[in-house]
């Protein structure tokens, strides 16, 4: 084993001083971190973020599966297909609703065309970003993912909980 150079050794002493002083010197400074994920920073006003399938306020989801998101998508990246409103069920006000809709995230440059394309405000582009996954398969979203929480049932489960 090769011994250490007096001279290396001695440099390596007078370098706990410094860091240490380093350390001292921020100490008592405002912090630059936060404790994420419990506290955020707020993000930019145009930022664009991970997507959701917007519903109206009476629960009814406002895409109809037009696909003029997926036609106006860059990236590919949306697939949509769209169905009959069954006649005594309808999940859209239109007569057809989405009823598959995929985004794979991996490949989406949140650029906001889909957004922008979309004429009943279906697909909406959110401030969030804390999307993970150790898969590639768990950046697949589809419809289930995207879709907001429908109030009727919010509204079911609260009276049932009284
Ligand atoms: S944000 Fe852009 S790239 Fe991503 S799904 Fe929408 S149109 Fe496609
Ligand atoms: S999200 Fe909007 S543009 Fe895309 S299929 Fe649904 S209604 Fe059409």
């Amino acid at each position: 084993m090769s011994r250490m150079p007096k001279s290396s050794r001695l440099r390596q002493l007078r370098g706990l001083p410094e860091g240490l002083g380093t350390t001292l010197h921020y100490l008592w400074r405002r912090r630059v971190t936060v404790d994420y994920p419990e506290r955020q920073r707020p993000v930019a006003e145009r930022f664009r973020g991970l997507h959701i399938l917007d519903r109206y306020d009476d629960g009814l989801e406002r895409c109809v599966g037009c696909e003029l998101c997926q036609a106006a998508c860059p990236a590919h990246c949306i697939t949509v297909e769209a169905a009959e409103n069954p006649p005594d069920h309808p999940f859209s006000p239109g007569e057809r609703y989405g009823y598959r809709y995929e985004i794979d995230l991996l490949r989406c440059i949140f650029c906001g065309f889909c957004e922008e394309a979309c004429p009943t405000g279906a697909i909406q582009l959110t401030p969030r970003h804390d999307l993970v996954g150790f898969s590639r398969q768990d950046f697949q979203v589809d419809r289930e993912w995207l879709l907001v929480p429908d109030p009727r049932t919010e509204t079911l489960a609260e009276e049932g909980a009284r």
